[in-house]
């Protein structure tokens, strides 16, 4: 692993098989039991880099600048030329909202404070592993309640594909657990689901694999899907507080990041650890574009004012690399597509995509419109 690794890394383990750590249902806790799963050099490597301690040799020479200019048309000709070939694409819930998913996170959406009727010692609780074992009604009975007619993949979705179809699509990183880059026909081989997804669940105790019908048909006669082969709870395969990151994020992000050769950024405000940590992961040169309503994953103004290399987008005038389109991600998508060349074959797959699903009666695998249970609204303070 890099220097410019996250502290995130898997011990192989299953990790619904360990043991669970008795700790108290607050985001906090589960964040430390979450590191204390983190060998030792991982964590003195992130901690030596954020306080600008440790600088790797490659990245204190200056940045090769592979850019004719650093704007969104340098992106464009950059992303059409022979050298560009590994896209890797990073998505937060801004790519979801207008498909009509509430970020759970959001005040606005007021979700959290709607959980009191289920009795809960804390809104969070509902999605901690160790208060799921012990009560998983209330997580039932709140994925019923936001369960979805239908939700259509967005123009953000649809670009992926094209880009994949283009065979420019390394692998798409997503934050979301509402199925919709299944939905849009992204194959499950280019998709990294790290927040787990609902596309899949198993038996707690058995691990017996478990499709969404079987949940959902469960979900809605008001029952707790039980396992078939033993007494266990069957439970979405979404990442709870006190569970590890799926296998996959961790097997994939070894590989991926250094093949990297264009990293685009879209509707994520780069807050989530370990996910916020990727994009200083894909080469020093490797240009990264950020497409979403307002700047994120930028560089401390204070620890750049002592001229450190401390990872993080750098979109102010020096930038040499990082592009911001700033707006509505869709409309930032369907931009960069225009530029591209391909507007207009965007467009007709958005079309007819949604004419099919519309016909077919039901969009998308649909799945409960919640964000991922990752409410870490900074960095920890380490
Ligand atoms: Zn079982």
């Amino acid at each position: 692993m890099s220097a410019n690794s996250p502290p995130g890394k898997s011990d192989g383990d299953d990790p619904v098989d360990r043991p669970v750590p008795d700790v108290p249902p607050n985001p906090i806790e589960s964040l430390g039991a979450r590191l204390r799963d983190l060998d030792v050099d991982s964590i003195r490597r992130y901690l030596a880099q954020k306080l600008g301690f440790y600088e790797p040799p490659e990245t204190a020479a200056p940045t090769d600048q592979v850019l004719e200019e650093v704007s969104l048309d340098g992106i464009v000709k950059w992303i059409q030329s022979e050298r560009c070939k590994n896209i890797i694409t990073l998505a937060g819930a801004g790519i979801s909202t207008s498909a009509g998913i509430p970020d759970f996170r959001s005040p606005e959406t007021g979700l959290y404070h709607n959980l009191q009727k289920y009795d809960l010692p804390e809104p969070q609780a509902i999605f901690e592993i160790n208060f799921f074992r012990q009560n998983p009604k209330p997580f039932f009975m709140l994925a019923k309640e936001l369960y979805p007619g239908s939700f259509k993949p967005t123009i953000s979705h649809y670009f992926i594909r094209l880009l994949h179809e283009k065979g420019l699509l390394l692998r798409h990183y997503t934050q979301n657990i509402d199925t919709l880059e299944r939905g849009a026909g992204i194959p499950e081989e280019k998709l990294v689901e790290a927040h787990g997804t609902f596309y899949t669940s198993h038996c707690l105790d058995c691990r017996k694999e478990y499709n969404l019908e079987y949940v959902k048909e469960r979900i809605f006669a008001d029952q707790i899907p039980i396992c078939t082969e033993c007494p266990g709870v069957v439970k979405p395969d979404i990442v709870f507080f006190g569970e590890s990151l799926p296998d996959r994020f961790q097997r994939c992000l070894q590989e991926d990041f250094q093949q990297c050769d264009m990293l685009i950024i879209m509707g994520s405000s780069l807050e989530v650890q370990p996910f916020a940590s990727l994009i200083d992961m894909v080469p020093d040169w490797c240009p990264r574009l950020l497409i979403n309503r307002e700047k994120a994953g930028m560089r401390s103004p204070l620890l750049r004012l002592w001229g450190v290399m401390s990872g993080g987008l750098q979109l102010d005038e020096d930038a040499v690399r990082d592009v911001a389109r700033l707006g509505d991600c869709d409309d930032g998508c369907q931009d960069l597509a225009d530029r591209l060349g391909w507007g207009d074959e965007l467009r007709a797959l958005v079309a007819s995509e949604h004419a099919r699903l519309d016909l077919a009666g039901a969009a998308a695998p649909p799945a409960p419109p919640l964000s991922p249970p990752h409410v870490t609204p900074q960095e920890p303070d380490l």
